[in-house]
């Protein structure tokens, strides 16, 4: 196949994705916020940086991008009214653009950042669609609500949801077993999210990604994409009243609060 994405690793977590095109030699990475791994993932495959997409303008996802630009001037494609500077190509929901074979349709999904953006390709030369959606949405887990609602987020997340249930996600994180734990806490009887868990459990060991997920399983164990199914809200009910929330079924913000605040004190 002409195209591939890889992970490349960097500090403790995080994942700079990398499509290649192993034909031209030419590569597209996805938040460096280290420039050095990066450097050399492209060197060891003899490719040559072509464009850069930034999610939103925490440090470990933009970082790396100042130094990648001094060895290749290429379009950097991130949000606009973005914190982070250094964005030539901005974006905001519904624009598109094109990189080679690939088309990326855009997503605001304010939350954990307030200029989070997310990268939709439907229709890829892969023949599955996939997302980029950085620290929006993780397998089993979605971003701490640095600057954003707990309703804002559940939108942002509503709009993920919506994509077609091949999508491939791919996250800015390797944060699954600690929150396939935490998902075990809310939703214990899930027997997909049980059998997960010991598949994450193999693929770490083995110093594998988890990632990319897949949003149709996500749908199915994913609590904070589930404020709308009964075992997610009866959990979020007792959380609540445990921690001194209001949280009534009937309302989905609230639910999803609760969800997250539980997370967060987990
Ligand atoms: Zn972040």
């Amino acid at each position: 196949m002409t195209y591939r994405i890889d992970a490349i690793p960097a500090f403790n977590d995080n994942y700079v994705w990398c499509i290649s095109d192993r034909e031209q030699d030419k590569a597209l990475v996805v938040d460096p916020g280290d420039a050095a791994p990066v450097s050399a993932f492209l060197e060891s495959r003899g490719l040559t940086l072509d464009m850069i997409l930034l999610t939103h303008h925490h440090p470990d996802h933009s970082h790396g991008i100042k130094t990648l630009l001094r060895e290749a001037k290429v379009p950097v494609h991130g949000p606009t009214n973005s914190p982070y500077k250094g964005v030539t190509h901005e974006l905001r929901e519904g624009d598109s653009f094109k990189w080679r074979d690939w088309q990326f349709n855009v997503l605001e999904v304010p939350g954990h950042t307030l200029d989070h953006i997310a990268f939709i390709a439907e229709n890829t030369p892969l023949d599955v669609p996939v997302a980029f959606c950085g620290d929006a949405l993780f397998a089993c887990g979605c971003g701490r609500l640095f600057e954003g609602t707990p309703a804002q987020m559940r939108q942002s997340l509503a709009k993920l949801r919506d994509l077609p249930e091949r999508t491939e996600l791919y996250c800015g994180h390797e944060y699954t077993l600690a929150n396939v734990a935490f998902s075990l806490a809310v939703t214990p009887d899930n027997k997909e999210l049980q059998s997960y868990e010991s598949e994450c459990k193999r693929l770490r060991e083995n110093d594998r990604p988890t990632l990319p997920t897949v949003l149709g399983r996500e749908l199915r164990i994913n609590p904070f994409l589930r404020w709308d199914s009964e075992d997610v809200e009866q959990a979020a009910e007792a959380y609540g009243q445990k921690a001194a929330l209001d949280v009534s079924r009937e309302n989905p913000d609230q639910v999803f609060a609760a969800i997250r605040h539980w997370k967060d004190n987990f």
